[in-house]
């Protein structure tokens, strides 16, 4: 959690406290996300795993190495880009997030949002897509970016995914190889 700024600082306190929804009586801690308030590519996953809630970031398990051969590939680092999730605690078994839960996690994704205020924001997996892409599938759009209040927001596979189902994974590492060109075209 490298430069994070005041506004931050006391949007993650307000996080590590949330009594919000029923995950917050199962967590270890909350796991708010990491990097720089200044990244201009921001990635959303889904939710925490039990690796994440031990340690108290984002995407340290399995598929997180993974996501980290994918930022090499393009020449990013963690340290440069901003990784959060669409709820902020783990799902117990690693249950899928429930839409009560997702709304009640929303207000703090939107800050996050708000206070980066990212040139691309890509979504991993289907429950971080389905504001900006309701009603289609992964597999339809994936790669596919889309130009929402200034930003591009560009759907990808989660890296689980492709880490279980190896023919995905040639698709999402040439996602991510557009992705350079991507932040050279945003404003
Ligand atoms: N999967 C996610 O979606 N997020 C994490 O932080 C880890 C695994």
């Amino acid at each position: 959690m490298s430069e994070i700024g005041s506004d931050f600082i006391e949007l993650y306190e307000e996080i590590a406290d949330c009594p919000n929804c029923a995950l917050a009586r199962q967590r270890t801690q909350t796991v708010p996300g990491s990097g720089p308030a200044s990244a201009e590519i921001m990635f959303i996953g889904e939710a925490p795993g039990a690796r994440e809630d031990e340690q108290g970031f984002p995407f340290v398990g399995p598929s997180g190495k993974f996501l980290d051969d994918l930022l090499a590939s393009i020449g990013l680092s963690r340290e440069t880009v901003y990784i959060c999730n669409v709820v902020k605690c783990r799902p117990p078994d690693n249950r899928d997030p429930q839409p009560e839960e997702i709304a009640a996690c929303k207000p703090f994704l939107n800050r996050q949002i708000e206070i980066i205020s990212p040139k691309v924001i890509v979504t991993l997996g289907r429950f971080s897509m389905a504001p900006w892409f309701p009603d289609t599938t992964i597999g339809r759009v994936h790669g596919q970016p889309i130009e929402v209040d200034g930003r591009f927001i560009v759907p990808m596979y989660h890296p689980a995914a492709a880490l279980h189902r190896g023919s995905l994974r040639g698709e999402i590492e040439a996602d991510f190889a557009r992705l350079p060109e991507l932040l050279k075209q945003a404003i």
